[in-house]
C-alpha cells in the first residue's frame, strides 16, 4: 500500500485575516497591552490563545472595553451600531474589518431603500451577516441554506436584490441563488461575487484532491465558516471520509485504517505551523511522501487599516 499526502494550495491564511492578526500585533506593540479586541479576531482557536498569552483582551461587546480605551474591530466586521456605541464610550477604534467584507456591507448601503428588500445568504446569527445586515436594519432577510430560499415569503410589493456571506459553499450559494431567481424573476443580481477569492480558491483546492482521498484533514475551528464549508466540499466531491481539527493531537488513529490517500487543507484563519504539525504527525503515521496539488496562485494583500497606518507613522516621527 503506497501512503501519501495531497496537500492543497492555497490553504491557510488570507489577506484579510493576515491583516487583521497583523493589525492586532502592530497595536499591542504601539499602544502596549492590554489590547481590546471585539468578538475573535478571526475564528482560530490557536491565533486567539496566543494573541490572548501576549495580551489581548477579547470582550463580546464594547460596553466591556474600559471609556477611553483602544478596541480592534474583528475582521468580520460590524454594524454602523457597534460604532456608535464605541463613540458614545469615546474608544478609540482600529477597524480590522476585512475589505471584502466591507465591500458587501457598501453594497447593502448601495441597494437598501424604502422599495427595495435584500435578500442576504448567509448564516444566522454569524458575526458577519449580523454586521452587514446591520447597515439596513429592517431591510435585510436573512436566507440561511436551500429550505429558507425555498419557503422564505419575501415582503409584497418590494424589489429584490440578493447578496451573500464572504465565505460560504460556492456551489450550495449557487443553488440557493437558483431557487431564488425560479421563485423572484425579477430579483436582481450583486455587481459582483460576495464569496471571496481566499473562500473560493481553498474550496477549488480541495476539489481537486477529494476525488483521490480516503480521508481528508481539514485545520481548522468549529466556528470557522470557511473551514467547515472545506469539509463539507470534500465529502461532496468524493473524499471518503472528512474532518475539522484544531490541532493534530485532535487526530485519531483509526482515522488511518485502510487509508491510502490524505487530502489535507487548512481555513483561511489558519496559521501555517498548525498545518506544519500535521504533516509531522501524519509522517509518524507513514504518511511522510507529501505532493502539493496548486489551484492556483494567491498574491492579494491588504494595506493595514488607516488609524493604525497613522498612529505608526506618527510613531516613527
Ligand atoms: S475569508 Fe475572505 S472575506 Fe474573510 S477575511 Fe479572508 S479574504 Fe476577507
Amino acid at each position: 500500500m503506497s501512503k501519501r499526502v495531497l496537500l492543497a494550495a492555497p490553504r491557510g491564511y488570507c489577506a484579510g485575516v493576515d491583516r487583521a492578526v497583523v493589525a492586532v500585533e502592530k497595536s499591542l506593540e504601539l499602544y502596549g497591552a492590554p489590547v481590546y479586541v471585539r468578538k475573535e479576531i478571526v475564528h482560530n482557536k490557536h491565533v486567539v490563545s496566543t494573541l490572548e498569552k501576549r495580551g489581548v483582551i477579547f470582550v463580546n461587546e464594547t460596553d466591556e472595553v474600559p471609556e477611553g480605551a483602544t478596541v480592534v474591530f474583528s475582521a468580520h466586521g460590524v454594524s454602523p451600531a457597534v460604532h456608535e456605541a464605541a463613540a458614545a464610550r469615546n474608544l478609540k477604534t482600529i477597524d480590522a474589518t476585512c475589505p471584502l467584507v466591507t465591500k458587501v456591507h457598501n453594497e447593502v448601503k448601495r441597494f437598501a431603500d424604502d422599495e427595495t428588500e435584500i435578500l442576504l445568504i448567509g448564516h444566522n446569527g454569524h458575526e458577519e451577516v449580523e454586521g452587514t445586515a446591520g447597515e439596513a436594519p429592517g431591510k435585510v432577510r436573512i436566507v440561511d441554506g436551500l429550505e429558507e430560499a425555498r419557503t422564505i415569503q419575501p415582503t409584497p410589493g418590494k424589489k429584490l436584490v440578493w447578496l451573500t456571506q464572504t465565505t460560504l459553499s460556492v456551489d450550495e450559494t449557487m443553488q440557493s441563488v437558483a431557487i431564488l431567481k425560479d421563485r423572484f424573476p425579477e430579483i436582481a443580481n450583486p455587481p459582483s461575487d460576495d464569496i471571496c477569492y481566499a473562500t473560493q480558491n481553498r474550496q477549488e483546492a480541495i476539489k481537486a484532491i477529494a476525488p483521490q482521498a480516503d480521508l481528508v484533514i481539514v485545520v481548522g475551528s468549529t466556528n470557522s465558516s470557511n473551514s467547515v464549508r472545506l469539509v463539507e466540499v470534500a465529502l461532496e466531491y468524493g473524499a471518503k471520509a472528512a474532518y475539522l481539527v484544531d490541532y493534530a493531537a485532535e487526530v485519531k488513529d483509526e482515522w488511518f485504517v485502510g487509508v491510502e490517500t490524505i487530502g489535507v487543507t487548512s481555513g483561511a484563519s489558519v496559521p501555517e505551523i498548525l498545518v506544519d504539525d500535521l504533516l509531522k504527525h501524519l509522517a509518524k503515521n507513514g504518511f511522510g511522501d507529501v505532493e502539493e496539488v496548486r489551484a492556483t496562485e494567491e498574491t492579494l494583500l491588504f494595506a493595514l487599516p488607516k488609524e493604525l497606518r497613522a498612529d505608526l507613522k506618527s510613531a516613527k516621527q
